[in-house]
């Protein structure tokens, strides 16, 4: 673990303390700016283990969260990704180098943006973004190898799990109910889905429908 910033590498301990096993995972947090993605008045609390505030009201992930969800996705680099919620991009980035590309679905059009010009940046050749109702998936491109959904679904979405291959794993926050909501992984098999509940969470809402932006 090469750090300059004390507080990287600090961060990067504190995953490895919660589980983050992938050491893949934790290099692709060690080598992503996490600082690119924050807004300004936030760029000090760029490696706490915090989610902030991005524009349009949502929020770039807890940097735990994304390293958890990326170690339980068991990436290689074969994999084909859906990502609904691009956000920031940062979960993006984080996928990036670990997977052969990622497609990635965000409803609004400000943020995709946004998102596209850090990955330009960053020359991160494998991403293909789109704006639309991830919700939805992207049935032309299915089935995918991998699908992380970084938005609380109010039930499991049942057209994300048609659009994974067999084989393939998928983590999605629920919500349970009103303000609870856990990270549920899925495994397709031959015969159909397993689930299991890996740790409660919270996400801002999956919404159906692209923004309405002023
Ligand atoms: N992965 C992001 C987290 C962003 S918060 C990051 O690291 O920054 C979740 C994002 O999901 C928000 O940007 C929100 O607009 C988006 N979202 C919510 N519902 C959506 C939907 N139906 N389709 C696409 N994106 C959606």
């Amino acid at each position: 673990m090469s750090g300059s910033d004390p507080r990287k590498v600090q961060l990067l301990m504190a995953l490895r303390n919660q589980g983050v096993r992938d050491l893949a995972v934790l290099e692709a947090i060690e080598k992503t700016p996490r600082e690119l993605f924050v807004e300004k008045a936030f760029a000090d609390q760029s490696y706490a283990d915090t989610a902030l505030p991005i524009s349009c009201g949502q929020t770039i992930s807890q940097p735990f969260v994304v390293a958890f969800m990326t170690d339980r996705l068991n990436l290689d680099k074969r994999c084909k990704v859906l990502e609904i919620g691009t956000g920031s991009g940062y979960q993006t980035a984080i996928l990036s180098p670990l997977c052969r590309r990622v497609y990635t679905i965000e409803r609004y059009r400000t943020l995709s943006l946004a998102a596209q010009e850090r990955f330009r940046k960053l020359k991160l050749p494998n991403i293909t973004p789109l704006v639309a109702d991830g919700s939805k998936g992207w049935p032309q491109q299915a089935p995918f190898d991998r699908i992380i959904v970084t938005a609380a679904a109010k039930e499991m979405p049942q057209v994300l799990c048609e659009q994974l291959a067999v084989g393939g794993i998928m983590v999605v926050p629920i919500e349970e109910r009103a303000g609870v909501q856990n990270l549920v992984r899925v495994i397709r098999t031959e015969t159909g889905f397993e689930t299991e509940n890996l740790l409660p969470v919270r996400f801002v809402p999956l919404v159906e429908g692209l923004a309405r932006e002023s």
